[in-house]
C-alpha cells in the first residue's frame, strides 16, 4: 500500500536479514509485544515463558538473563525486579496475607525491615525479629500463623553467618518457607538450595552488574507452585525490567566469579592488616575468627568477596572515626557494593540488633579491584587522621 511520508516515519516493510548472529543476547526493547494473529493472541499466556506478551511480561533478553540466573544459583525458576528491594517485597506480598507471621533476622538489610513493619502496620501481617544466631532455636519461634522465615547469610552489616540448614530444617519441619538474600555471596559462595531454602533472592545491583550502574533483583525458586505464587506477585505488582538494564547485567556475567575471587583476595589481605593495627578492636569477616558464625561460613560457603566491616577500639569517639572516614581517598563514601570502585560506611551498629557486643565504631568496607596495597596506604594515612 502506497502512503505518505508520515506513515513511512511509523511504519516499515524492511526485516533484516536473518542468520545474524554474536555472542551478546540482543537488546529488545518493547511495550506492545506482536502477536502474528488472533489466534495467536488469546492462546498466549504471561504466566508461561514459552511465548510473548507484554513488554512487562518479560522479552527474549529478560527471559535470557532470567534463566542464566536461575542456572548459577541451582534453581529452575527466576523471576527479575527492577531493585533487589522490589524482589523482597514481591516475595512478601506473594506470601503473606492479612492475619499471618513473617520471622526476619535482627540484622536484616534495612528496608527489607521497613518493609515488614509497614506490612505489620498497614496490612495486619505481624513481624517479628530473631537473633541471627539462633540456629535450631527458630523452632521455639515458629507459630500456626508463621508462613515465611527471612535469613540472610551473612547480615550485611553486622555479618553473622547463622545456621542456615538448622534454620531450613526446623522451619521444613512446620511447614514454613524460608527465604534466602544470597547478595552477599553473588549467589556463587553459598548455595541457598543445597542449605535447605526455598527461595533464594539476589540484588543484582551488586556483583552481578559490578558497574555501580545499574539496579535490579531476582528472586530464584525450584519447586513450579512456588515460583507461579510468585509470578503472580510479579505480574499484580508491576514488575518490569528494562532490555538496557538486563543487558547491563548480562554483561557482567561472564566475568563474575573472576571478579568476586579478585574482591575476595583483596579484602583478605585488607582485613588481615586491619587486624593487626592497634586501632580496631574487631574484624567482623566471615573467613576471620572474630566473626559470629565464622564455623558456618567455613562449613558452607566456598570464598567471600569483598564485603566485610570491622570495630573500631572503644576509646575512639564517632567524631574521630568519621574523620577517618573523610581522610579516605580511594573509598568513595556510599551505599551499596559489588563494583570495582572500594567503598566505606559508618553504621550505627548498636541500633541494627539486640545485645550488641561491641563498643566501638563500626565501618563497612566494599573492597573494589584496586591495588590492595594502595588500599592499605590509604587507610594507613586516613589512620593517622584518628588522634
Ligand atoms: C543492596 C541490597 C539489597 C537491595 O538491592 P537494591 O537493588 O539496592 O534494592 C538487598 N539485600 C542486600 C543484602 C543488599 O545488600
Amino acid at each position: 500500500m502506497k502512503t505518505s511520508r508520515q506513515t513511512r516515519l511509523v511504519h516499515t516493510d524492511y526485516a533484516a536479514p536473518e542468520g545474524f548472529a554474536a555472542f551478546p543476547s540482543a537488546i529488545h526493547h518493547a511495550s506492545t509485544v506482536l502477536f502474528e494473529n488472533v489466534a495467536a493472541m488469546r492462546a498466549a499466556s504471561w504466566k508461561t515463558k514459552d511465548g510473548y506478551t507484554y513488554g512487562l511480561h518479560g522479552t527474549p533478553t529478560t527471559f535470557t538473563l532470567e534463566a542464566r540466573l536461575a542456572d548459577i544459583e541451582g534453581g529452575r525458576y527466576c523471576l527479575l525486579a527492577p531493585s533487589g528491594l522490589a524482589a523482597i517485597v514481591m516475595v512478601d506480598f506473594a506470601l503473606l496475607k492479612t492475619g499471618d507471621d513473617v520471622l526476619l533476622p535482627e540484622n536484616v538489610y534495612n528496608p527489607s525491615r521497613e518493609m515488614a513493619r509497614w506490612l505489620q502496620q498497614d496490612f495486619g501481617i505481624s513481624c517479628r525479629f530473631y537473633d541471627p544466631m539462633i540456629g535450631a532455636g527458630i523452632t521455639e519461634l515458629i507459630q500456626p500463623n508463621t508462613k515465611l522465615i527471612w535469613t540472610e547469610s551473612p547480615g550485611s552489616v553486622t555479618m553473622e553467618v547463622p545456621d542456615l540448614p538448622a534454620i531450613c530444617a526446623a522451619a521444613k519441619a512446620r511447614g514454613v518457607l524460608v527465604a534466602l538474600d544470597n547478595t552477599w555471596a553473588a549467589g556463587l559462595a553459598l548455595n541457598g538450595f543445597d542449605m535447605g531454602c526455598d527461595i533464594v533472592m539476589q540484588a543484582l545491583t551488586k556483583y552481578q552488574s559490578g558497574g555501580s550502574d545499574v539496579l535490579m533483583g531476582a528472586v530464584i525458586t525450584r519447586d513450579p507452585a512456588l515460583n507461579e505464587r510468585i509470578g503472580l506477585a510479579h505480574m499484580r505488582l508491576g514488575m518490569g525490567v528494562s532490555g538496557d538494564d538486563a543487558f547491563l547485567v548480562m554483561r557482567g556475567l561472564p566475568t563474575l566469579k573472576m571478579r568476586f575471587e579478585a574482591h575476595d583476595a583483596s579484602a583478605r589481605k585488607v582485613a588481615s592488616w586491619l587486624k593487626a593495627r592497634p586501632e580496631v578492636a574487631a574484624i567482623l569477616h566471615p573467613a576471620f575468627e572474630d566473626c559470629p558464625g565464622h564455623a558456618h561460613w567455613q562449613r558452607d560457603f566456598t570464598g567471600a568477596g569483598g564485603l566485610f566491616s570491622f570495630v573500631f577500639d572503644a576509646r575512639y569517639t564517632q567524631e574521630q572515626t568519621d574523620r577517618f572516614v573523610d581522610a579516605l581517598t580511594l573509598f568513595g563514601l556510599g551505599y551499596s557494593w559489588g563494583g570495582a570502585h572500594s567503598l566505606v560506611m559508618p553504621y550505627p551498629a548498636k541500633a541494627m540488633r539486640a545485645n550488641w557486643p561491641h563498643e566501638g565504631q563500626l565501618v563497612r568496607l566494599h573492597i573494589g579491584l584496586e591495588d590492595p596495597d594502595d588500599l592499605i596506604a590509604d587507610m594507613t594515612q586516613a589512620l593517622g587522621k584518628l588522634a
